[in-house]
């Protein structure tokens, strides 16, 4: 099985230090089943102040991030490919990403099928107004969104997407059961104390997940299942 490799195109590479230095995804990259690398866009620009963005055409009050350091960037990852490669078989598949608040919607579906389809994917992270149009048609990019409302930056929305990438990638998760769609998971759980006493009132466990009679715990589970993956 090769190794899945997120490459991060920003101008804020140390905000993915905390979250991918903690927890499952720092030991999947410890483990080696991904690999995460951000990529400091100013790096690449060719602009003497290091500039990657410029006005609007058109108008406007948001700055657009310009295409040469977006291409420069992609162009050094792909290069720094063949460089890792230990025989002369490029068997590695990319998959181009802009994260938008237009872009076609990110669900656990899409994610499953990057996993199973691609061994690197290149998330690009716009600011300000956003990134040239032109970016997406050179490069053959798919723009996605993480949701119906508009955050500062794709930064936030890469970390949503790798997370949930990687948890479909074999080994992640220590037990595989842990993944929604392979069994019935259910959005109400519960875990000590059986009756929880706040301003007066109990709020108990339902009875059935006490029962110990697992026939009634699935259909129990069943009714309240969250069919997210399943569709
Ligand atoms: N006016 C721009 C538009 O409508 O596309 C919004 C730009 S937004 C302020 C700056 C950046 O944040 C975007 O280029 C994108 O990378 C990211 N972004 C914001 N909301 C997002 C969402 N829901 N999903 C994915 N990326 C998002």
């Amino acid at each position: 099985m090769s190794i899945m490799r997120f490459h991060i195109i920003t101008i804020f590479p140390n905000m993915f230090d905390s979250y991918f230095n903690e927890s499952i995804i720092s030991r999947a990259i410890e483990n080696k089943l991904i690999e995460v690398s951000t990529y400091a866009l100013r790096e690449y620009t060719i602009d003497k102040h290091r500039r990657v963005d410029g006005r609007p055409y058109g108008g406007g009050p948001g700055m657009v991030m310009w295409v040469d350091p977006i291409l420069n960037c992609v162009d050094a990852i792909k290069k720094n490919k063949g460089l890792r490669m230990k025989n002369k078989v490029d068997t590695r598949k990319f998959k181009i990403v802009i994260l938008s608040p237009g872009g076609k919607m990110f669900t656990n579906t899409l994610a499953k099928n990057t996993a199973k389809k691609y061994t690197d994917v290149i998330f690009i992270c716009g600011r300000y107004e956003g990134i040239d149009s032109r970016v997406k048609k050179i490069l053959k990019a798919e723009e996605w969104s993480i949701g119906d409302y508009v955050l500062t930056g794709g930064e936030l929305p890469t970390m949503v997407c790798i997370d949930t990438i990687s948890r479909q990638i074999k080994g992640v998760l220590n037990d595989e059961n842990s993944l929604e769609e392979t069994r019935t998971a259910s959005h109400e759980i519960y875990a000590r104390p059986e009756i929880y006493e706040y301003a007066g009132k109990k709020y108990r466990v339902p009875k059935v997940l006490l029962s110990g009679n697992h026939k009634l715990i699935d259909e129990y589970r069943a009714k309240k299942e969250n069919k997210i993956g399943k569709k």
